[in-house]
């Protein structure tokens, strides 16, 4: 091979994966082992004292899982991962090193549901607390910080709305004030959106989504680009200050740019034990191989489908960045240049009734509760997912009563457009 960087394609299908040394597999092998052996006591010793890298339990590390966090870390230009059992403890374990009882996190209020939930409800048993603010003013962040903040969060590309946030500018002001920027970026995928290039500081993923991308394995992921100081400020003493637990060692200090992914393996995942399994890791590395072709097809048949429904007699609108009259569509062409993603919302000129009945007549599209899947699928929030809040929090959350939720496949556009056509007359009638 030359020594040119390999393109993003290449890395999808090798990056970490290379011919099993033990027998020669080609494809990576299924680990399916909770321990492995040491070779002596030294041996042990070395790896439980992190002087060595290697395998002992697979709450920490295990070889089929370590091949997707490579393979993660280099498709979003990271140095680092942390694999885990799903999105939302992916998103536990960002944060982990980082937050003390007390502390705070600006958060943008345009995030997937079950985000909201999680930040604004159960992290404050751990005693951290989430602000919410409008993304789309950028300087909202900067008003909300106070010296407990530690971490700005954001979504690339915003679930439901088709939402893209200013990335670079949210970044600057996360480090004007001396905290990372930590970005989900399940909707764009690194394909998409290169979190990193814009100044982000950690990537955070549901890989449920699009990069295991057939809807078979729950599964998250924490890349770390290896650029943030930890030292620069006294705000994150678990990175900064020695560790009793391993002989005082400071972790900063001792692991240079992968500090932040040795910490949550050595106390993130020994600690909270959201690992991820290693078939789950397995059909996620396969699913990633064709994560380019993928999500070239999902974004030309979402474009074709925007197009066809905001020209549609039974909608109202449709939000999605891709439309040239979207009110992202400018942000879009800088951070997601390769196509806005699958997922658009829909408003019905129906309202609730339309969006019950649309979802009752679909025959390609399953109603279900996920996004990222090679088939196309369809909800309506305001009577699943967000059927708790009230119609003030409805409207809020981008999932009022005439609001449907699109993620389109990698289907015939023209089936998915038959489909969606038969189900709206229905919905009319
Ligand atoms: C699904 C999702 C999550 C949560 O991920 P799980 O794997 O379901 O835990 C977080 N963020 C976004 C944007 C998601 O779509």
């Amino acid at each position: 091979m030359s020594n040119n960087e390999p393109g993003f394609e290449t890395l999808a299908v090798h990056a970490g994966g290379a011919p099993d040394p033990a027998t020669g597999a080609r494809q990576t092998p299924v680990y399916q082992t909770t321990s492995f052996v040491f070779d002596d006591a030294d041996h042990a010793a070395s790896l439980f004292n992190l002087q060595l890298p290697g395998f002992i339990y697979s709450r920490l590390t295990n070889p089929t899982v370590s091949v997707l966090e490579e393979r993660c870390a280099a498709l979003e230009g990271g140095v680092g991962s942390t694999a885990t059992s799903s999105g939302h403890a992916a998103q536990i374990l960002a944060l982990f090193p980082l937050m003390s009882p007390g502390d705070e996190i600006v958060a943008a209020n345009k995030l997937y549901g079950g985000s909201i939930n999680q930040m604004g409800h159960s992290y404050r048993k751990f005693g951290w607390s989430a602000k919410f603010v409008d993304p789309d003013d950028p300087e909202n962040f900067r008003r909300a910080a106070t010296d407990k903040t530690k971490a700005f969060f954001i979504e690339s590309l915003a679930n439901p709305g088709g939402v893209v946030t200013d990335m670079a500018a949210i970044a600057e002001i996360a480090h004007d004030i001396g905290v990372p920027l930590i970005v989900d970026n399940t909707m764009a995928t690194p394909y998409l959106c290169r979190p990193f290039e814009h100044g982000a500081d950690i990537i955070v993923h549901s890989t449920t989504k699009f990069l295991s991308g057939n809807g078979t394995a729950i599964g998250g992921m924490v890349v770390d680009s290896g650029t943030f100081n930890w030292m620069q400020n006294d705000k994150f003493p678990s990175l900064s200050q020695p560790a009793p637990e391993y002989h005082n060692l400071t972790f900063a200090e001792t692991f240079g740019e992968l500090t932040f992914t040795i910490y949550g393996h050595a106390i993130g995942l020994r600690d909270l034990g959201a690992a991820q399994s290693p078939m789950n890791a397995f059909l996620t590395l396969l699913g990633i191989e064709t994560l380019p072709l993928r999500m070239d097809k999902h974004c030309s048949n979402a474009l074709t489908v925007a197009e066809h429904l905001s020209n549609h007699d039974a909608v109202d609108w449709v939000s999605y960045a891709g439309l040239e009259t979207d009110k992202y569509y400018a942000l879009g062409q800088r951070y997601l240049p390769k196509g806005a993603g699958a997922v658009m919302t829909v408003g019905l000129k129906g309202g609730y009734d339309a969006g019950v009945k649309l979802v009752e007549s679909v025959e390609l599209f399953s109603h279900l509760a996920n996004i990222g899947d090679s088939r196309s699928l369809v909800i309506h929030p305001a009577s699943t997912t967000h059927r708790q809040l009230t119609e003030e929090q409805l409207s809020a959350a981008g999932a009022g009563a005439e609001v449907v939720r699109l993620s389109i496949g990698i289907e015939s556009p023209a089936d998915i457009i038959a489909d969606l056509d038969q189900a709206l007359a229905r919905a009319g009638s």
